[in-house]
């Protein structure tokens, strides 16, 4: 790829394709938060990330707090923009693109399961993984369909007409993946979905996820504390400040 060393608002004019099989790639990249005080420097968040994550894998991603997972996840959704370097997910540069086709693209090809993502408290189960296919303006028939069968998929077909308020926290989540599923996201990227869990139910959505990653194609990319996740994942790797480093000690990867 052609390199852009100055800064995001030049675009560069040829960009290669993405490599095949290859989902999410960044290259350097850098997100610094500006501060109140002008005296002092920026946060950098992140410092010069070079990730490659490939088709079909279920990774996790490990770190202390504040290492910086949340930016990185919200960097690879479109939700936020980096400082500089580059970002390709599902064969798009993200950079390039403008708001509304981040929106777009984020409703056609992502599934987000973010605390800030969170259900709608007034929908019931059902309704939370419908209202999607709704906005995308699929039939009737089309939607309710693929909204039982995605509840059925995270176990969830008894809680169909629950509020997310009249739920766990583990069956909040799964309604969380049922609407990335019923989108038929290609990637979907969790902060922390199993922060709230006991060691049980812990267990059951990893390996819901790990069958999911395995039976769907999808690739997911995980942010997570849990010791258990090692069990499941593809690949686990760290972030510490700010950057992925190749091992990590135990204390790296605490809440
Ligand atoms: P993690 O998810 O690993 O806990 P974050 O990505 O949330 O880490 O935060 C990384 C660093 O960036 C932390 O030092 C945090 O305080 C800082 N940070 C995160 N979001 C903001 C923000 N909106 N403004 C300023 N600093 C932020
Ligand atoms: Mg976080």
């Amino acid at each position: 790829m052609q390199k852009n060393p100055k800064n995001k608002s030049e675009p560069t004019l040829i960009e290669a394709a993405q490599e095949p099989g290859l989902v999410i790639e960044t290259k350097d990249l850098w997100r610094i938060y500006a501060v109140k005080n002008a005296k002092q420097e920026g946060i950098a968040a992140l410092r010069g990330v070079n990730l490659r994550v490939r088709q079909g894998k279920f990774v996790a991603l490990k770190g202390r707090s504040g290492s910086g997972k949340t930016t990185l996840l919200n960097c690879l959704a479109g939700l936020d923009q980096p400082t500089s370097g580059s970002i390709q997910v599902l064969g798009h540069d993200l950079i390039q693109m403008s708001e509304q086709e981040l929106t777009s693209w984020r409703r056609e090809q992502i599934g987000l399961v973010f605390q800030s993502f969170g259900l709608l408290p007034t929908l019931s189960a059902y309704e939370n993984v419908e209202l999607l296919l709704r906005i995308k303006g699929e039939e009737y028939d089309t939607r309710h369909k693929r909204a039982l069968e995605c509840l059925e998929m995270v176990g969830l077909s008894n809680w169909r007409n629950h509020r997310p308020y009249e739920m766990s926290g583990g069956q909040q989540q799964r309604v969380a993946v049922a609407r990335a599923l019923a989108n038929r996201a290609q990637l979907i990227l969790a902060d922390e979905p199993t922060g709230e869990l006991d060691s049980k139910t812990t267990h059951e959505l990893l390996n819901f996820f790990q069958r999911l990653v395995k039976d769907e194609k999808i690739t997911f990319l995980m942010v997570s504390h849990d010791p258990l996740v090692d069990q499941y994942a593809d690949e686990v790797i760290f972030l510490k400040d700010g950057n992925l480093v190749e091992t990590a000690s135990a204390s790296d990867c605490e809440p």
